[in-house]
């Protein structure tokens, strides 16, 4: 009998690799493993929805119990693997138990990065149980220091806002989300946060944090109850690189997400490929879906390779960013009616590379949908039609 398909990492792309199998009609073995004791679940209601009690876990999980069962994945759950080794196909589990693979998916994610320090009131969040931790935390008036201006900190700070705490939000950066997003988002950003009361510190430098207070550089004092550190992600690579697989700033794969070992293939945040001839991860929902149905595909021999668009999106208060392509190259600005922006980014050639909108709600989601559908078309656009916001996104694409 031939050894089964294993995936290692029961998250959001490991889980969606699983369920790809099946619906690819692979009929063979397939393993999923996972150091969590949950199903695999999508992780952005964790800073949101979850975070403020309007959501549960069963309504982030990809698929529940019964039909893993019935589609007969076999869902390992709390037993990290602990060592691979790809000369003889096989891996071992924190058990002890040796498991033989045809086919290995490596889809383990990252973790949050952390501070040298440890306090009971430091909190970071990356898993559902994190949140658990953190939403137990969070009550009208907690004084809350958010370390870290990027996505967990702000998404973290609008929840806890909505809740009733006190929140300051320090920056180390000149802005908010500096590393990915442009400047006139950022400026909205802040804009937002402080409109709603969160006391935003940007340029701060960290000297201590205390059991009531976290102290900066220069000596200023900041009290509070409770501390979330949002300073980044690690990717957890260890065992590919211990394995003697290639990696860089993730585990390094080829088009077809393969590693420098044949049968070795790696999906989602932890996996290094290249975009736009850059090797570069992606840590988005976006990215954890698409590559982990690629993977799937590759590991079913499928010689496809990998060209999804990225893209990303996030919610907070009562705003939405969404984002898809490349946001390099000449930046075009449309202000729209309600207050929010369109942000196209036009290729030297009048191709449309990227746009990225902010609007309240989700109202911007329509034309992003437009600008991915320009962005395959490759229409050639100009900076004056893209800029007028009486120019129908539907009306140039028809064109
Ligand atoms: P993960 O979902 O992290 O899954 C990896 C799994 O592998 C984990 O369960 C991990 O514990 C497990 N694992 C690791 N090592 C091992 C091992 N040795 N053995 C077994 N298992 C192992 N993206 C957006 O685009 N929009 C959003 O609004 C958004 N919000 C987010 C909010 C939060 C709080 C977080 C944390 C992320 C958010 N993201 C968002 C990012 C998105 O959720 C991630 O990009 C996505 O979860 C990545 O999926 P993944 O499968 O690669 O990794
Ligand atoms: P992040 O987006 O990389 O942001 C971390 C921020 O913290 C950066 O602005 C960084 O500034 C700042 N920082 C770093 N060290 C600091 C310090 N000592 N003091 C103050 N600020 C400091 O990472 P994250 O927000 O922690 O998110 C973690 C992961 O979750 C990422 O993979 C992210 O994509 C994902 N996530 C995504 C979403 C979304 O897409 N909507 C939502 C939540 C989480 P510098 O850049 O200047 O270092």
């Amino acid at each position: 009998m031939n050894a089964p398909l294993v995936i290692v990492g029961a998250g959001h792309a490991g889980g969606r690799a699983a369920l790809t199998l099946r619906e690819e009609g692979y009929s063979g073995r397939v393993m999923l493993i996972g150091d969590e004791p949950h199903l695999p679940y999508e992780r952005p209601p964790l800073s949101k929805g979850l975070l403020q009690g309007a959501t549960d876990l069963a309504s982030c999980s990809l698929c529940d119990g019964a039909r893993l069962a019935e589609l007969g994945i076999e869902h390992v759950a709390g037993n990290p693997v602990s060592r691979l080794e790809p000369a003889h196909n096989r891996l071992q589990l924190a058990d002890g138990q040796w498991l033989a693979y045809s086919g290995l998916l490596l889809a383990t994610g990252g973790r949050a990065r952390r501070l040298p320090q440890h306090l009971p009131h430091m909190l970071y969040l990356r898993t559902h149980d994190d949140a658990m931790a953190l939403r137990a935390a969070l009550r009208p008036g907690t004084r809350l220091v958010v370390i870290g201006g990027g996505f967990i900190g702000l998404e973290v700070a609008a929840t806890a806002r909505s809740m009733g705490c006190e929140v300051t939000v320090l920056e180390a950066g000149s802005r908010l989300a500096g590393r990915v997003l442009p400047p006139i988002i950022s400026e909205a950003l802040l804009a937002l946060h402080r409109d709603h009361g969160v006391d935003v510190r940007l340029n701060v430098t960290l000297e201590s944090i205390h059991a009531d207070a976290v102290q900066l550089v220069g000596g200023q004092v900041l009290s509070c109850d409770l501390v979330v550190v949002g300073i980044g992600m690690q990717p957890n690579l260890e065992l590919a690189a211990a394995a003697g697989l290639d990696v860089g700033q993730g585990i390094r794969v080829d088009a077809q997400l393969r590693t420098s070992v044949a049968n070795i293939f790696a999906a989602g945040d932890v996996c290094e490929f290249q975009l736009g001839g850059v090797y570069q991860r992606q840590e988005t929902w976006r990215n954890a879906e698409a590559q982990g149905r690629h993977a799937a595909l590759s590991l079913l021999g499928r010689e496809l390779p990998f060209d999804a668009l990225p893209g990303f999106w996030s919610d907070q208060f009562d705003w939405g960013l969404l984002t898809v392509g490349a946001m390099t190259a000449q930046m075009v600005t449309r202000y729209l009616p309600t207050g929010g922006v369109l942000l196209f980014y036009l290729h030297g050639d009048g191709h449309l590379q990227g746009a990225c909108g902010w609007a309240p709600g989700n109202s911007v989601a329509r034309d992003i949908k437009l600008c991915e559908r320009l962005i395959a078309a490759r229409i050639p656009l100009t900076a004056a039609n893209l800029s007028d916001p009486e120019q129908s996104l539907k009306h140039l694409l028809r064109s």
